[in-house]
Order: structure tokens, then sequence, then C-alpha cells
């Protein structure tokens, strides 16, 4: 059964000013700075968000263990981590959230008093999105096309959602087998495998989950045959640049409900501001700008 992530946070020494960043590489497009440094300023934090990209200066997963002393030198609150560091950055954190461990994957690391607790807020930024905005929708059988990064932080929320069989599909089938077989292990025996026909899952399917890239910019196209694509078939994406793929495009002709990929990003932003503060932002107030600057 869903339950909202409920982790200890360590409140900041109140009226201080609050210093996050964002490790990753060519994120010079990120809304990460916009969406936190917007929403801690209508909560009244002094708080400030830099990204911190590798490319420019040349770096890669070999300084890690360099920028984040660096990091904790000059003060930072807390750090997101992206492409391509989720993993890499697991060893050199002195705890990792009981999640993240099972995802394999960290994207917010709290710096305190010397320590670093890595998070992922992806699971929940995605299972958060479903749950406010397709909350009704059956989940006894799903498709989830990508078993990547992001495809096993969605799957695991697909499971922590309570999906009875979820059915990976993998243009590397070898990787949709191994997630399956991790997710096995922690969620119980045969509720998860490989699809071994698109098509025919797919029609038996109540929902569509799309965690690969397909759809995003440089990455053009459909990642399931168009003709799948029927009224009563939910469709979720985790792509968001651009906010309407493809895929939502002919899903919404063909009548299905859909669901972009904006809300989850929007909403791990949100829990890590969460884990990186101790204060709750407003979620609704977030969402909405995120849509007016869209
Ligand atoms: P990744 O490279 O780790 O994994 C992508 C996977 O998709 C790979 O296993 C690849 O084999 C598979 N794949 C590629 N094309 C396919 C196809 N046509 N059919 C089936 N499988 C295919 O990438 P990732 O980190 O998982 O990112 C995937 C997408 O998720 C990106 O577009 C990223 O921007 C998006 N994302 C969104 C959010 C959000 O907050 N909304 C968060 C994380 C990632």
């Amino acid at each position: 059964m869903y339950a909202p992530q409920s982790v200890p946070v360590t409140p900041l020494t109140p009226r201080a000013s609050v210093l996050c960043g964002l490790f990753g590489t060519d994120i010079a497009g990120t809304r990460s700075p916009a969406m936190h440094e917007a929403e801690a300023a209508a909560l009244g934090l002094r708080y400030v968000y830099r990204p911190v990209d590798f490319a420019p200066l040349g770096r890669d997963a070999s300084a890690l263990p360099e920028m984040l002393a660096a990091a904790e030198a000059f003060g930072f609150d807390g750090l997101n981590i992206t492409h391509p560091f989720k993993q890499a950055v697991i060893p050199l954190l002195h705890e990792v959230s009981d999640d993240a461990r099972a995802i394999g994957a960290v994207n917010t690391v709290v710096l305190r008093q010397g320590r670093r607790i890595g998070h992922n807020t992806d699971w929940w930024g995605f299972a958060e999105n479903l749950r406010r905005f397709l909350p009704d929708v059956a989940l006894d059988r799903v498709v989830q096309v990508g078993a990547g990064g992001a495809g096993a932080a969605v799957a695991h929320a697909m499971l922590t959602l309570g999906t009875g069989e979820l059915v990976l599909h993998d243009l590397d089938a070898a990787r949709a087998e191994a997630l399956a077989a991790r997710l096995n292990a922690r969620f119980g025996a045969g509720r998860v495998r490989r699809a071994a026909d698109l098509a025919g899952e797919l029609a038996r399917a109540d929902g569509l989950v799309q965690a690969s890239p397909v759809g995003m910019q440089g990455h053009p196209g459909l990642p399931v045959p168009a003709e799948a694509l029927r009224p009563t078939l939910w469709v979720a994406e985790v792509v968001y640049f651009p906010l309407e793929t493809e895929l939502l495009r002919r899903a919404r002709a063909a009548g299905c409900r859909t669901l972009d990929g904006g809300g989850m990003a929007v909403l791990q932003a949100a829990e890590a501001l969460r884990l990186f503060t101790g204060v709750a932002p407003d979620i609704d107030r977030m969402l909405r700008r995120f849509a007016a600057d869209a």
C-alpha cells in the first residue's frame, strides 16, 4: 500500500541561509534552480541553488570525491545528483535510505555535520504524481517501457503503489531481466517479468508507463506501436522536455487518460527541498509555477 516518504530530516537552524546545488554533466538547461529558489523564496527562506556542471570543468565521476569535499568545505547543505552520477555517488555517502539502496540510485544528498545522507526522490515524485492526478486507475497489470535509471525508480514506485503485475520492455533485454529479478527479490516473486511480446502485453494491460528517452528532444518517435493506444489504457510519461511527447499526443487523440512527466520533475524537487531544509514546500504552488513557466 502506498505511504508517503517518511524520512526524518534534521531541521536547519532557524533563519540560517541555505546553500544547495546540483551535480551533473551538461545541465545548462536544468529547471531545478528556478523550481527550488522560487519556492524557497515563497517560504521565506534565504536559499541559493547552484548548478555545478562537470562538463565545462572537464571533470567526470572520478572527481566526485573531491567535488563533494569541496561542497562541504564551502558550506553546502545539500546536493541533487543527476546524470551520470546517481550510482557513482553511493560509495561516497555515510548513509543511504532504504528506498535509494533498493533502487540503486541517489539523486539527493543531505549534508549535515560532516555526514552525507543519500535519498532517492525520483521514485516518490513519480508515485505522488500518479496518486494525485490519476488516483483511481487500475493497477492490476502495467507495462513499463525502459529499465534504465529512471525505469528503476518508476518501477519501484509502481510496485509500492500496489501494481499487481509489472511487465518490463527494454531494447536491452538483459537490462529488463536484471531489473525484474531485483524487483522480485524485494517486492515478492512473480510480480515483475520481461515482456516477450510487447503488443500482446499492451493489449491486456491497464496502463503504460513510459520511462525510456523516446520522445524527449533529440529522441523523437513512439516507443510502442500506435495501434496499442486505446481509450481503456492509461498512459504515464517520465519525459518532460517536451511536456507533450508524441506518445502523449497520440494517446490523448486515442482517448487515453494521460499524465506527463512534469509532475514527477516538480515533486522530486519538492521532496528534495524538504529534505534539505526540513520545511514542507507548497506542492500545488510549485506545480502551478512549473506549468506557468513551461
Ligand atoms: P537510461 O539511459 O538510464 O535508460 C534508458 C533505457 O531506455 C535504457 O535501458 C534503454 O535501453 C531503454 N530504451 C531506449 N530506447 C528504447 C526503446 N525504443 N524501447 C525500449 N527501451 C528503450 O536513461 P534514464 O536516466 O532512465 O532516463 C530516461 C528518461 O527519463 C530521460 O528522458 C530522462 O529525461 C527522463 N527522466 C525524467 C525524470 C522526471 O523527473 N520526469 C527523472 C529522471 C529521468
